[in-house]
């Protein structure tokens, strides 16, 4: 890098911000010295240095509102190369598409398309996963496509044994377990990498790499069973729902951690993803529900226990009105009531009397 560029560098980095006019311009600058970035396009190059300056606007932001550490939205992760995966970003004026198959910008591409693209996309994001295939994944916008009404509600509380308990018994998920099945296999992955590990400073060996593709490949395979699973089961729960109260989980990263519980936390997060972006294509109503207390809660009174349940107690029994109920159930008919939904639109309430006029 010239000495000009430098200059310019330090002039940026005085100021905590920099905006997009005085960050094209350091980067034509750069472009004219380096002949190795001089060789790609501009565009994805542009859209890195801006998802950068965005990033550092939200850190520098966060530390002046004193949001705690945890929370903080940070620097990006420096890695090395040979451990990144490449993303490509391009913006509306960085590609075209021609005749529907190919992807233009630089470089031309023969996409295999995994369907058709309901609108003109506005950016694309080029990216290679951890088994080296490649996808292009597009920006459009589409409609939603809302479901008649059903006039009923359900709750959903997350688990370990169970990934879903809903105040419906036809909506349970059980533990699909996708993980245990294959983490028998993963793990004779791992121990022949651990064999094969290389010395600090020298290149890997070929039995190590593919020890360490297959590794990939099984992690890749489960994420992919989960998200199946996951999908399958927001659709049928958005198509028979209205509304839908939802525990708003976040991983519980305990000193204590077990494979099963990554496992289960990894199939929770993606069962909650799945169902929050169906319920927006569907137009349906997706409240989430702080999770705090939702365990001790009394879902018919209203009264919350002193103690927290221990976790080998599967029955609620309420001290104030004698309600004994399934300790998840009791937690899925929380979120209704928290979420300000009818429980009377539940089934398990519903099941005492014609409250609501039921769907056939
Ligand atoms: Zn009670």
């Amino acid at each position: 890098m010239s000495r000009k560029v430098h200059a310019a560098n330090r002039d940026a980095a005085d100021k905590t911000t920099c905006g997009p006019g005085q960050l094209d311009r350091l980067l034509t600058e750069a472009r004219q010295s380096m002949a190795g970035l001089r060789e790609g396009a501009s565009v994805p190059q542009q859209q890195t240095i801006r998802d950068f300056a965005t990033s550092r606007a939200k850190a520098v932001k966060d530390i002046r509102a004193r949001v705690p550490v945890r929370r903080r939205a940070g620097m990006p992760r420096m890695k090395r190369k040979r451990d990144a995966l490449p993303t490509l970003n391009y913006t509306q004026r960085g590609f075209r598409l021609k005749d529907g198959r190919h992807l233009a910008g630089g470089v031309v591409l023969t996409v295999v398309w995994s369907r058709e693209l309901p609108s003109l996309p506005s950016s694309v994001r080029v990216y290679r996963d951890s088994l080296g295939h490649w996808y292009a994944s597009f920006v459009v916008v589409t409609e939603t496509q809302p479901f008649p009404a059903t006039g009923r509600a359900l709750g959903v509380d997350w688990g370990v044994k169970e990934t879903a308990t809903t105040t419906s018994d036809a909506h349970d998920l059980p533990h699909p377990e996708h993980g245990k099945n294959a983490a028998r296999k993963l793990g004779r992955c791992q121990r022949m990498m651990a064999r094969r590990r290389p010395v600090h400073g020298q290149a890997a060996s070929k039995g190590y790499r593919n020890a360490r593709r297959q590794a990939a490949k099984l992690h890749k395979k489960v994420a992919r069973q989960r998200q199946d699973t996951a999908r399958k089961w927001a659709k049928s729960v958005v198509r028979d729902h209205d509304a839908v109260a939802v525990e708003d989980f976040r991983p519980k990263f305990l000193a204590k951690t077990t494979m099963a519980r990554k496992a289960a936390d990894a199939a929770i997060g993606a069962t909650k993803t799945a169902l929050i972006e169906m319920g927006r294509k569907h137009a349906r109503d997706i409240r989430l529900v702080h999770p705090a207390h939702t365990t001790m809660d009394c879902a018919s009174c209203g009264a919350r226990t002193k103690h927290a349940l221990p976790l080998s107690e599967r029955t609620y029994t309420c001290t104030a009105c004698g309600v004994v109920s399934p300790r998840d159930k009791n937690s899925a008919c929380v979120m209704l009531v928290r979420a300000g939904l009818n429980p009377a639109g539940a089934d398990r309430v519903r099941a005492g009397g014609p409250l609501v006029p039921g769907p056939t």
